[in-house]
């Protein structure tokens, strides 16, 4: 395959986003969740907006993981090999980063996102997986999320120190590098290798670094409370590993003293550090006191997240609304006629699909009740379960509920849920029709955002950075029904744009009373609301529209990240 030039893309200074995961389309797996897929809708509303950005990313030809589920719910994990060929070109420039001593050689490939307005945005995918390498160093941008801490730890150093020289290498002059999560982060050391002072210091050898044009070339954004979410490597695999770029001790003033701390390295050499909603840039400056913490709340991509009937009835009623998603504002030009259908036309597809995938005989009319997100332990999947005998005596035959989402390959914890997901379904399967669907992906995301009457979430609080694809669900107008945590804390108003669960976010969480709130609010506002008084149901599908999908979505998340971070 013929390589091709990307010169036109250089001619101007842009902002490098680095991202570990991008998601695109289901087809380019490079993703596993909510940090990939927004990741794809920041390069989506960056193209429609014609912001000057490239974003760099490794190609992880492997894919993540497709999912199988067996009749007793256990989660069969299968390769998800696709083939870049098929969607983006390769690139002739090639550079290097030392691993354990030897020289791996980074190529590259170029997928061009390309907006409606004429924007472009290539986005980089990093691959070693070249003749000269080893058999283990060609296998480095192979598996997301795969592998072992020292596995992990390579990845790190061809997105970051790869990246960054394979920007130079290209040709671009880059004004800020923004850091999507910690992954990144090793860019920061490669940055202080270039902006060394030019003098020498014999009393301490630190002040030779340039830490303040580091700091203005750097943007960090940090997206879950959860301990996990942040890599940490022991410094004595960080010595046999990484290549000796700025000395370690160095390092350690940087990325903490007993081991490295990714996300620690990245908040240090940034000056615009932010959580991802408001109430999570409060959580993080109490994970990591003394930053200036900031908060920009996340968005999803309105065109990429909207169904084609609404797609339909917003280009009939509200013209324009994709590059500018405040026109939602002016929702309450569409008949409540018109919308009701739109809903069904998503619902009936939906509904058709999942009988289609799992023979449960869902109907049209029976509410329907979402749950799509990685399976694991906080999001607490099974909360709607707690007491199943008063969900039976307050659903039976008022409710219906799908399910869908992977749990990763090492938590058992979470593969544990998705089996008592299943063992439930069978228990209840007479009273009330339970589908978990198989494989979740952007695909699925959308047909279950957009198809269910209501979309639930019950994470543990506080460790719900922000979430999704709630915001995904006010676009096709299904209102929330969340604990209040994340962005639900932010576009929530009770009975106008969806309903809460549980105590305000300001009092102390309490996962007990959480499940019994649930049955109640179920049982006394929402199921008598949606059967019996269309009208207020179709009013709230109007406010999800009007005040959530108006708000949280990308195109004003990355006008802030603008007017905020990359122009300082
Ligand atoms: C949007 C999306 C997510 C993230 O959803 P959350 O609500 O943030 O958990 C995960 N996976 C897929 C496939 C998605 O489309």
């Amino acid at each position: 395959m013929k390589a091709i030039s990307i010169d036109h893309f250089t001619k101007e200074q842009k902002i490098a986003y680095f991202s570990m995961e991008i998601g695109i389309k289901s087809e380019i797996p490079t993703y596993s969740g909510g940090l990939g897929v927004l990741a794809g809708d920041t390069i989506k509303s960056a193209a429609d907006l014609r912001l000057p950005l490239v974003a760099v990313t490794l190609l992880t030809k492997k894919g993540y993981f497709k999912q199988d589920i067996d009749i007793f719910g256990r989660q069969i994990e299968l390769h998800d090999e696709w083939d870049p060929e098929k969607w983006m070109f390769p690139i002739r420039e090639r550079v290097s980063v030392a691993i354990e001593g030897r020289e791996v050689m980074v190529g590259c490939w170029v997928y061009i996102v390309e907006s409606a307005t004429g924007g472009k945005i290539p986005i980089f995918f990093l691959d070693t997986d070249q003749a000269e390498n080893t058999p283990e160093d060609r296998e480095i941008t192979h598996y997301l999320y795969g592998g072992d801490t020292s596995y992990r730890l390579k990845q790190e150093i061809v997105l970051g120190i790869g990246g960054t020289r394979m920007l130079d290498e290209l040709g671009f002059d880059i004004r800020k590098y923004h850091m999507n999560e910690g992954h990144s982060s090793f860019l920061t050391l490669e940055l202080l290798k270039r902006h060394k002072k030019d003098i020498e210091s014999v009393w301490d050898e630190r002040l030779v670094w340039d830490v303040e044009k580091v700091r203005s070339l750097c943007v960090f954004t940090t997206h879950t409370p959860v301990a996990a979410g942040h890599d940490r490597f022991p410094y004595s695999l960080v010595e046999k590993t990484l290549p000796e770029i700025v000395p370690l001790n160095v390092i350690k003033e940087f990325a903490g003293r007993e081991n490295l701390n990714m996300t620690i390295l990245g908040i240090n050499l940034s000056n615009y550090i932010n959580g991802v909603a408001k109430k999570h840039g409060e959580v993080s400056k109490t994970m990591f006191p003394g930053y200036e913490i900031h908060a920009i709340t996340n968005g999803v991509h309105s065109f990429t997240w909207t169904c084609d009937s609404f797609k339909k009835l917003y280009d009939k009623y509200l013209p324009g609304w994709a590059n500018e998603p405040e026109i939602f504002v002016r929702v309450g030009r569409i008949p409540p006629e018109e919308l009701w259908e739109s809903h069904m036309e998503a619902k009936r597809q939906l509904i058709d699909y999942v009988n289609r995938e799992t023979q449960v005989g869902m109907n049209y009319d029976t509410l329907t009740i979402g749950f799509a997100r990685r399976a694991t332990a906080y999001k607490r999947a099974d909360l709607l379960f707690a007491n199943p005998d008063r969900l039976v005596q307050i659903g039976e035959g008022r409710i219906q509920i799908i399910y869908a989402g992977k749990a990763h390959p090492k938590d058992d914890s979470g593969k544990q849920l998705i089996k008592n997901i299943f063992e439930i379904k069978e228990r209840l399967k007479n009273k009330i029709k339970i589908a978990y669907l198989k494989n979740y992906n952007m695909n699925l995301a959308l047909k279950l955002i957009s198809g269910v009457d209501l979309w639930l979430n019950t994470p543990m609080r506080p460790l719900e950075a922000s979430g999704t694809s709630g915001m995904k669900a006010t676009h096709n107008g299904v209102p929330n029904f969340s604990i209040l945590d994340g962005w639900w804390i932010e576009g929530h108003i009770e009975g106008y744009t969806g309903w809460s669960i549980g105590p305000s976010a300001d009092i102390i969480a309490d996962p007990k009373r959480d499940a019994d709130d649930l049955y109640s609010k179920l049982e006394k506002v929402i199921i008598p609301t949606f059967y019996n008084d269309k009208y207020i149901w179709i009013k709230i599908m109007d406010n999800a529209i009007g005040k959530n999908a108006y708000y949280f979505n990308t195109h004003r998340m990355m006008r802030l990240y603008v007017t905020e971070a990359y122009i300082r």
